[in-house]
């Protein structure tokens, strides 16, 4: 084992991960160390995700998310530009099926003015001005701030910045315990901290629950695959076309987004899987996977907003499903006009089993020496930049 005395560690290289060592490092600290398990950033959510740059609207008021989240987008367009990463700054619309999606929709609209975000209700002509091929009923809501980044190369971005700034970013190097108060055991390493600072992820509850804390929550993976609009489809998309979400959970429904290549994904999806990385079929299951299933079959008769999901969110392994949501969001979608993907992310959500509800902010536990960030669900992607600013300033200094 090699010894390595540091003043910051850092467990996970996610955007989360990465976002705190980088604001370390701007304020002057030098040792930092990230650990990561895998041979490369970016191979978990911050890798995978839609790399939409939420403006910020769907957050209850007072949420970390809501906080978070305006900041958060123009810090992380500002870090993409400054290092040539390309972003599409094509804005976003809600779109509405019925007449009672239009009363959420008007909830969306005042929430998002409560927290700063510009949005503005559009009729269907003006729709059609933005997006010619999104249908509506009435009336739609159109955020100019949402923009799309490619997410593999903002991270790689983010690590070089890392680098270049003195982080050392140790891969192949899984935290698997805590040896006492200040060291854990990471891959060949003692690592002896000052200050230690979980991002881990799906992983994160694991590490909390070893270091004594939060052991009332827990995290419950769901997958979103996608598919995609194939080149020879005659509709038009130029932004992200979404659904008025069921904001009862924490997703937002199959949706439209153009990446900054032109390609036109759709999806993701969110359904409960049996692994924390089952990514395929088989691929991803194991020893936990019949605990995680208890789990979701606990939940599944507590609660009624997650079995909505849990019988739903399955169906789309079949794209007919698909096909049925997305066509709801523009005319003359054909089923012919979308294929497969391979893309598929996973989402851990935080479950807090004293009240069996799905856990909607993101959630900090902290000791004198330790900082557990659990549930950076989106927009954590968005966020993380002056997320970590918050939590570097209130715990690490
Ligand atoms: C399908 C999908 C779509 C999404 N779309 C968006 C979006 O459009 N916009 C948005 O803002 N957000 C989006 N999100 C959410 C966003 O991706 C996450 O909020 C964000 O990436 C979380 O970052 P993280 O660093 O916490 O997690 P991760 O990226 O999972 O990073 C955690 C890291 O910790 C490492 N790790 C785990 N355990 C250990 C251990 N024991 N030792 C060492 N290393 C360990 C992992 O290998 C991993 O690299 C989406 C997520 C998904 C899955």
């Amino acid at each position: 084992m090699k010894k390595i005395e540091t003043e910051y560690c850092i467990i996970g290289a996610g955007v989360v991960g990465l976002a705190m060592a980088r604001e370390l490092s701007l304020k002057k600290k030098k040792k930092i160390i990230v650990c990561e398990k895998e041979e490369h950033v970016g191979m978990h959510a911050s890798g995978r995700n839609s790399g939409v740059l939420h403006a910020g609207i769907y957050y209850t008021a007072g949420s970390m998310k809501a906080s978070t989240c305006i900041e958060g987008n123009r810090l992380m367009k500002s870090f993409c530009k400054s290092k040539g990463v390309p972003v599409r700054e094509t804005g976003k619309v809600i779109v509405a099926k019925n007449s009672s999606e239009l009363q959420t929709l008007s909830m969306l609209e005042q929430r998002a003015k409560h927290n700063g975000v510009e949005v503005k209700l559009i009729n269907a002509k003006k729709l059609s001005d933005i997006e010619p091929c999104a249908k509506t009923y009435q009336e739609a809501l159109f955020s100019p701030h949402t923009a799309v980044v490619d997410p593999k190369v903002v991270m790689q971005a983010l690590y070089e910045d890392c680098t270049q700034r003195g982080v050392n970013v140790l891969f192949n190097t899984p935290f698997t315990h805590f040896e006492n108060e200040n060291t854990v055991i990471a891959g060949d390493y003692t690592i002896q901290f000052d200050k230690l600072i979980n991002c881990a992820g799906a992983y994160s509850d694991i590490v909390a629950h070893l270091r004594g804390l939060a052991h009332h929550l827990t995290l419950i993976p769901f997958k979103g695959i996608y598919t995609k609009l194939k080149k020879s489809s005659s509709l038009k998309v130029n932004g992200n076309i979404y659904p008025v979400p069921d904001i009862r959970n924490p997703f937002l429904g199959v949706h439209f987004t153009v990446n900054p290549y032109g390609d036109v994904y759709i999806g993701p999806t969110a359904m409960p899987v049996f692994g924390r990385e089952h990514y395929g079929l088989l691929q991803g299951l194991g020893s936990e996977s019949i605990n995680i299933a208890l789990k979701d079959a606990l939940l599944f008769f507590a609660n009624r907003s997650f079995r909505s999901v849990a019988i739903e969110e399955p169906k789309k392994y079949i794209p007919y499903y698909f096909y049925r949501d997305a066509k709801e969001l523009v005319w003359k979608l054909l089923y012919s006009d979308i294929e497969k993907t391979t893309k598929a992310g996973i989402r851990p959500q935080l479950v807090d089993w004293t009240k069996k509800e799905l856990v909607m902010d993101f959630c900090i536990y902290h000791d004198a020496q330790t900082v557990h960030v659990l549930n950076a669900i989106s927009p954590a992607f968005t966020s993380s930049l002056y997320f970590a600013q918050l939590i570097v300033d209130r715990y690490c200094m």
